[in-house]
């Protein structure tokens, strides 16, 4: 059955909070300024957004954002989430999104049964959905589950459809090919498709197919600005930093948990985050995320500058070097019990971290952090990078990187590599250092300590990579984006059917 979400439902920054902070007031005035030709287009349709989840996941996070401010802006948009109770069918679309990455454990052998079963439960969604559809509705359908729906709507409702795909591989192989083979006869009924980087896009959609980067709200707990006392007040709140003197919030329900040199973990306590520099890399336990070589790399930064009486170095650059942390954090054990492998990867890196010897261990801090509560996760993320010297994405592949995005917003620079999504969004030099081999230590520690022993050059990458996100990886942008394209593709349909046989000729207006 499908669900229509109510507007507004989740509580986001509105048009007017945007335009009186200086900050986006240009940005949002444009934005109206770009909307107005494009309303009369859209006028009289509503834009559906369409995925599978209303909670959980960047795609449910971003659309409630992206919603309020299309609708402020005078375009009817709406969201509806596909349900099912068949197990079987959320099975057959995670193997979908595996086999999409590249995952080569992921069962190629997709069977005419699991045609039938995608199909089914499509065919369930279209029943309830059809009466809500308006005859000249658009509907945008983000990524793989809802496919079907699209292709049924487009086919026997006879409107324009778009799928939205956020995910990706910059590579062909076996498992791509078995899902872009599956997806392919679904596809044929879409007009336009749409992609977070060019090369994502597969062979036979080259024609059709644009790009929209994924983007972030400045607004938001995870990206606004924190005042000093409110991060003082986070980290106290969250177990990490001990709090000498009140503070006003109270504190969380569930706190950070810090791994200690034996593998526990318990709540930090007072360990100094707030005093020594760090290189951060926050995300999920995955081995792409490129931990273990990251690590690596740290540790021979530290062991090369104990080993060295380099006397070229400024005494505040040695000092940096010996003062300096790396801190990862990722999500809590127990918000990622039905992820093995996810364990599997906070264990290897726990045991590399407790193998280290005590000098090393007092340098390197591994977070879990809690994820009950979204807005305190996110306000955690917000003030740990907010704090740090340098954001590391040491990611081995990467779809987009939504957290080079985030730190860049704060004017950090990234030590990335250029996977895929980040050399999308990092400009290497520009803003930040970006490792060819992210599995080479060799080469991710000589880029830390050119970053690290350069203050100039970070402050320089900061505001650069702040700016870039200024102009390509805001809300504001994929709006903008988003209604340049529907409005392209109404027009074009217009103009095609205006020059059919038997066509009234089109209006010289
Ligand atoms: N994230 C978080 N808490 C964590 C780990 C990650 O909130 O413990 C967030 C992070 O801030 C970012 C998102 O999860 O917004 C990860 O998105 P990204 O595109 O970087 O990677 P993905 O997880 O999609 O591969």
């Amino acid at each position: 059955m499908i669900e229509i979400v109510e507007p507004n439902r989740t509580p986001t920054a509105t048009l007017e909070d945007y335009s009186i902070d200086t900050k986006f007031a240009a940005i949002t005035a444009s934005l109206q300024v770009e909307a107005e030709p494009l309303r009369p287009i859209l006028d009289g349709r509503t834009i559906w957004m369409v995925n599978s989840t209303s909670a959980g996941g960047g795609v449910a996070e971003m659309l409630p954002r992206m919603l309020r401010l299309m609708n402020e802006l005078g375009f009817d948009v709406r969201w509806a989430v596909i349900g099912t109770d068949r197990e079987p069918f959320f099975h057959l679309t995670k193997r979908l999104h595996n086999l999409i990455h590249g995952d080569p454990r992921a069962d190629r052998n997709l069977t005419r049964d699991d045609a039938e079963l995608f199909e089914a439960v499509n065919r369930e969604n279209f029943e309830s959905f059809k009466k809500h559809l308006g005859p000249d509705d658009v509907v945008v359908v983000h990524d793989p589950q809802p496919l079907p729906l699209g292709k049924m709507i487009a086919d026997e409702l006879g409107l324009l459809t778009l799928w939205r795909c956020h995910i990706g591989l910059d590579a062909r192989t076996d498992a791509t090919k078995a899902a872009w083979s599956f997806l392919r006869p679904y596809l044929e009924g879409y007009r336009h498709a749409i992609f977070s980087v060019p090369e994502y896009i597969p062979g036979y959609l080259s024609g059709r197919a644009s790009i929209i980067y994924p983007a972030i709200d400045p607004l938001s707990q995870k990206n606004r600005d924190l005042p000093m006392h409110k991060i003082v007040g986070i980290f106290c709140n969250s177990g990490l930093q001990e709090a000498y003197e009140p503070v006003v919030p109270e504190d969380y329900e569930h706190r950070v948990q810090r791994v200690m040199p034996d593998g526990s973990s318990s709540v930090p306590g007072e360990f100094g985050l707030l005093f020594r520099p760090y290189v951060l890399q926050v995300s999920r336990w995955d081995r792409l995320k490129g931990w273990e070589p990251l690590l690596e790399a740290f540790v021979r930064l530290k062991r090369e500058y104990w080993a060295s009486s380099e006397t070229s170095m400024e005494g505040w650059q040695r000092r940096r070097l010996e003062l300096v942390r790396l801190v990862f954090a990722g999500p809590d054990p127990s918000s990622i019990a039905d992820d093995p492998e996810g364990l599997e990867v906070l264990d290897q890196i726990k045991s590399a971290y407790c193998s280290l010897e005590p000098r090393l261990q007092e340098d390197v801090e591994l977070l879990l952090l809690p994820m009950e509560s979204q807005r305190e996760n996110a306000l955690i993320v917000n003030a740990l990078q907010r704090c740090a010297t340098v954001i590391a994405q040491n990611s081995i592949q990467e779809g987009f990187g939504l957290t080079c995005t985030e730190g860049m917003w704060k004017q950090v620079p990234i030590l990335g590599s250029l996977a895929c999504g980040i050399r999308q969004q990092v400009r290497d030099g520009i803003d930040g250092l970006l490792t060819k081999n992210p599995e080479d230590a060799d080469e991710v520690c000589a880029n830390m300590r050119s970053m690290l022993i350069d203050p100039a050059l970070r402050r320089r990458m900061g505001r650069s990579a702040q700016r870039r996100v200024y102009d390509e990886f805001l809300v504001f942008r994929q709006i903008s984006r988003y209604l340049h394209l529907v409005s392209r593709l109404i027009q074009d349909e217009a103009a095609t059917a205006s020059h059919q046989p038997g066509a009234p000729p089109a209006s010289s207006g």
